[in-house]
């Protein structure tokens, strides 16, 4: 079965946001447990989080369909010590929360070299920072999103994923969303229904389906190894449809979040409706 949602807002507090999944028909979610532009954020209250845990049961959202998403701020490769250490304590936060709001999973992407540091220094440097998180936490798994490849963002290639991977010690906590729109920006010819099974083939012999905890379904306004990151709404970019109903058709992707970050809110229940359509 296919689980689709969307990331919807948590403002105002994260109880908000399994109302929101709820009121657009959305069977998964995802969320930022904090401000997502800012270092500080104050800890959850105790009543957040029970509300937050009372009404996913309500609204029928196991923890299996809820990908909270970290900060955009955090860089968990990042060149300099004190920046590193920055970006490790807030996502170590970002693990607690999940921890504290009974989640499994934490969405994030894998770091930037800044054009100080050689690339493989980079991934081990963010394997190092995941397996420092996991140390200290549990139940959370750390799950990689695949980039576009946008200036010096790295994870944009399955290999580099798979590398990162490699030096994660324990593998049950580690994981990898893919998110449609970066992967066509990063070159792979997603669009036709021959780009798609090879993508995946490849993706299933460097990383592995069973790492998959999740993905982002959104189409993209920049065409392929473009390495630009702009999502556009379903059937209104360049991704056209053969994707959307491949991968709706493949039951390799069922029983995952799989999460619209589409530009339009406002049509998100009609894009949801549309994908179980087809
Ligand atoms: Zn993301
Ligand atoms: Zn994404």
């Amino acid at each position: 079965m296919k689980y689709i949602g969307a990331h919807v807002s948590a403002s105002g507090g994260v109880e908000n946001a399994p109302v929101n999944a709820n009121a657009i028909g959305a069977k998964a979610f995802a969320l930022f447990t904090r401000n997502q532009r800012q270092w500080k954020s104050s800890p959850l209250t105790k009543k957040s989080i029970s509300l937050f845990r009372e009404r996913c049961e309500e609204f029928g959202y196991a923890a299996e369909y809820i990908l909270p998403h970290d900060s955009y701020l955090i860089n968990l490769g990042h060149p300099e010590a004190e920046g590193l250490q920055k970006s490790r304590d807030a996502f170590l936060d970002e693990m607690q929360r999940c921890e504290q709001l009974g989640l499994n999973r934490l969405n994030f992407h894998p770091g930037s070299h800044l054009n100080q540091m050689e690339v493989e220094d980079c991934l081990t440097r963010i394997a190092n920072s995941v397996n420092w998180a996991l140390d200290q936490t549990s139940g959370v798994c750390a799950v990689l999103e695949n980039t576009a490849g946008q200036g010096t963002n790295l994870g944009y290639t399955f290999e580099q994923l798979a590398y990162i991977i490699d030096k994660v010690e324990d593998k049950s906590r580690v994981g990898v969303c893919i998110d449609t729109a970066h992967t066509l920006a990063a070159g792979y010819d997603i669009k036709t229904v021959e780009g798609f099974t090879e993508t995946f083939r490849h993706f299933d012999e460097v990383i592995g389906f069973s790492y998959l905890r999740g993905m982002h379904i959104n189409d993209s306004k920049k065409d392929l190894a473009t390495r630009v990151d702009r999502h556009d709404s379903i059937g209104k970019g360049v991704m056209g449809l053969t994707t959307f109903k491949m991968l709706m058709d493949d039951p390799r992707f069922d029983n995952i979040p799989l999460i619209l970050e589409t530009p339009d809110e406002s049509i998100w229940s009609e894009e949801i409706e549309y994908l179980y359509s087809i």
